[in-house]
């Protein structure tokens, strides 16, 4: 008996193999079919804040190109050397400060308003999308803005842009705190995964942007969505590990893509 093909199997491929392999609804499908929906989830990664100047995740100039995974993104690394990891991402924070929504923010943000059943699971801790307005949001790697008490794990919005000398202690019992953020080898909050599994399952279109899926949660989301029956829209300048099991790819940068797709939805609403 042939076995069942997993996601595993599927990002194997190359990214040319996988393009000549997709399904290639076109946008007015996805128009009409956002113009329908009821409910509907974004997912965003690292590229939907690129065009607020804020780098992705990997490439060149990506946000790890200066830094080992291993030093500023684990637990281990925070245990050898706290304080290099506490500056490290104030810096990212004053840089986060700095920056701006752009027009993809926008959109989403104007969908939340739109629908009446809306869910957005972003994977940036940049907090770019409740600036630009989101409330029903899912920040699932923390926030940048946040610290956590390493004895107590309460969450609190951190008070500091530059490194006490005391470092940054919990408001609460005055343990030391470490970033809020998911590390590489932490476990997903279960409560915010079964929120995100039970709107996937009766979602109508699910809108993944700016992601590369090499984190593969996202992959998830999308498969999960479309196998009960939801319509997935990629937005991505990029083929990604998305992208196969995607209905319709705009091949756009997000903050060019997302406000065109939206015009033709309020267009085709009048
Ligand atoms: P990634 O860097 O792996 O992938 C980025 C994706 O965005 C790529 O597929 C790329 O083709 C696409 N992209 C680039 N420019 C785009 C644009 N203008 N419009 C649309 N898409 C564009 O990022 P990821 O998949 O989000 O990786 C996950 C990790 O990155 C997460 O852990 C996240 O926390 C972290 N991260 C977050 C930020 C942030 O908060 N802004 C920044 C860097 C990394």
């Amino acid at each position: 008996m042939k076995r069942q093909e997993s996601v595993l199997d599927r990002i194997k491929e190359t990214p040319d193999e996988r393009e000549s392999m997709m399904t290639h609804d076109t946008e007015n499908t996805a128009v009409y079919k956002l113009r329908e929906a009821r409910s509907v989830t974004v997912i965003t990664g690292a590229g939907v804040s690129a065009e607020s100047g804020i780098p992705t995740f990997r490439g060149p100039d990506g946000t790890w190109s200066n830094a080992k995974i291993e030093d500023v993104a684990t637990p281990e690394g925070f245990q050898r050397n706290p304080q290099m990891v506490w500056e490290w991402y104030l810096r990212r924070r004053n840089e986060y400060a700095g920056a701006q929504p752009n027009p993809a923010h926008d959109v989403i943000a104007a969908m939340e308003q739109h629908y009446p059943e809306f869910l957005l699971v972003t994977q940036n801790i940049d907090t770019l999308h409740t600036r630009a307005g989101n409330r029903k949001v899912l920040e699932i790697h923390g926030n940048i803005n946040q610290a956590r008490c390493l004895r107590c794990d309460t969450v609190f919005e951190n008070p500091h842009f530059t490194l006490p000398e005391n470092s940054i202690t919990c408001p609460k019992c005055h343990a030391p705190a470490r970033p809020h953020i998911l590390w590489f080898g932490e476990m997903y909050d279960p409560a915010q995964l079964e929120q995100i599994n039970h709107f996937l399952a009766a979602t109508d279109v699910v809108l993944v942007v700016g992601t590369s899926g090499v984190v593969t949660t996202p992959v998830y989301f999308a498969l999960y969505a479309k196998q009960h029956g939801a319509y997935v829209i990629e937005v991505n300048p990029n083929v990604s590990e998305v992208s196969k099991d995607a209905h319709c790819h705009l091949r756009q940068n997000a903050g060019v893509a997302l406000p065109q797709l939206w015009q033709a939805v309020m267009a085709e609403e009048q």
